[in-house]
Formats: structure tokens, sequence, C-alpha cells
């Protein structure tokens, strides 16, 4: 090891330590968005799957869901270290005729002959156009959390600004579910990835059956697991989402 390796590691162990305080304290999804963590690209992936999602019945045509589907497919897809190969499929499935077309009603006629209706729509598609731009480097999260926001809560009133700020607060939630602990405090023993638990957490990933959830937890603690924590998160009722950390965590998912 040298001197300076050395001092890069120290230098990224005291930006970590600011990072968790940042993290610790914060209180909505935007703040939690703008911390400087070492979550994995994958688990930012699935988390803006996970806020598309939920706008995606604002979307009416075939072609969004289709778009969706498909990028659920890349970005959690067998082979998720081929984003150029993912982003052409992906690219061809947004179709460019259309979204050129969707691009110009936005930016040059916004209540034109789209066949989207209402601000929220036209925000939920954004979010969902934002999410393959963002695959390509050219949007941020951020962006595609905004837009989410706004497909939930379009408008300038009052009620609408609040609205958008409880929905940045719930989606701490969500993003917590994706990334747990993002700071490596919970010590995992490999030795729990029994047969069982590991054959569970594989039925819950692929069928996103969630009700599954406390027998996961027995078999971590028939495994050893005590950890509060983990036992804890499979056995309070709460809205799991592809990409649930603890499930990760069993199958070894960065
Ligand atoms: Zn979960």
């Amino acid at each position: 090891m040298t001197k300076r390796s050395d001092r890069r590691r120290q230098e990224r162990a005291a930006e970590l330590w600011h990072a968790e305080q940042e993290w610790r304290a914060a209180t909505r999804c935007s703040e939690l968005l703008a911390v400087d963590t070492d979550i994995s690209d994958r688990k930012w992936r699935l988390f803006a799957l996970a806020c598309c999602r939920e706008v995606l019945t604002l979307c009416p045509e075939p072609w969004h869901r289709e778009a969706f589907e498909q990028t659920e497919i890349v970005v959690d897809g067998p082979n998720p270290a081929a984003p150029c190969r993912g982003n052409s499929q992906l690219w061809d499935t947004y179709n460019w005729s259309r979204r050129w077309g969707a691009w110009d009603v936005w930016y040059v006629r916004p209540h034109s002959h789209h066949s989207l209706q209402s601000p929220g729509e036209m925000a939920a598609e954004r979010a969902l156009i934002d999410l393959a731009l963002w695959l390509e480097g050219k949007r941020s999260r951020h962006q595609i959390f905004q837009n989410v926001q706004l497909a939930l809560a379009p408008g300038d009133s009052t009620e609408a600004v609040q609205e958008r700020e409880a929905h940045d607060v719930r989606f701490t939630d969500v993003l917590h579910e994706i990334v747990g602990d993002p700071f490596g405090w919970i010590d995992f023993d490999p030795s729990w990835r029994t047969s069982n638990a590991v054959s569970l957490a594989r039925i819950i990933y692929a069928t996103q059956d969630y009700s599954l959830m406390p027998i996961l937890a027995d078999a971590l603690q028939d495994a050893g697991c005590e950890i509060s924590d983990i036992l804890d998160h499979c056995r309070t009722p709460g809205a799991h989402v592809c990409g649930c950390w603890v499930v990760d965590l069993v199958l070894g998912k960065p």
C-alpha cells in the first residue's frame, strides 16, 4: 500500500463519515439523493424504477408500459454490466418517432395533439423518458424523482406543493427499503446463506411475493442470524419492492 493510496483511503473514510451524518439527519428523499454514498448503480437504478412504477398508471399508451417492462429487464437483468447493449434495446423500445413527437409536444406545443392530457400525465411520461436518458448518463436521478413528484402532485398550488413535500418524505421509505444501510454496519455472516434461506430469497425475488418474508426471517434465524434489523424488516408488515435490501443481502446482490 503506497502512502498516496493510504491517504486517499483515509480521506474517503472521512468523507463517508460526514456522508453518514447527513444520511441519518435527512428527513426527505431529495436530501438522501444528494448524499455522497457508495450505493451501487444497480440500487440507484432499482430506486428509479420503483419511483417510475408509481406513476405508470398515469401513462396511458401501450409503449409506456412496454418501455418500462423493458427497462426492468435491462437494469436488473442477467447482464447488467452491459449497459450499452441494454440501452440500445431500450431506445428501440422507446421508439424514436414517438419519443421525438412527445419531446416536441413538451417543449414546443405543450397542449396540442398529444394523447397525454394532464400536467400529471406529461410529468409521468417525462419521468419514464428521463429514466432512459439517465441510463445513458444524460439525466440525473434527481430529475427523475422531481418528475415523479410532479406527476403525483402537479401544479403550483399550495396544496400541490404540500403534497409533493409529503411524497418527498414518503419516498425516504422506498429508498431505505432498497439500500438498507449504505454504510456497511450490517455484518451479514455468509454462513446464514443456507440453501433454505437462499431458495426462499430466490423465490421472493423472482415472484415479488413478499408474503414469504416472515418465512425468510425464520430461515435466517434457523441459520443463526439474530440481527434485529434484518429479522424485523422481514417480519414487520411493510411495502417491499424489487431490490429489497434483505432479499438482496441473502442473494449477495450488490
Ligand atoms: Zn424489504
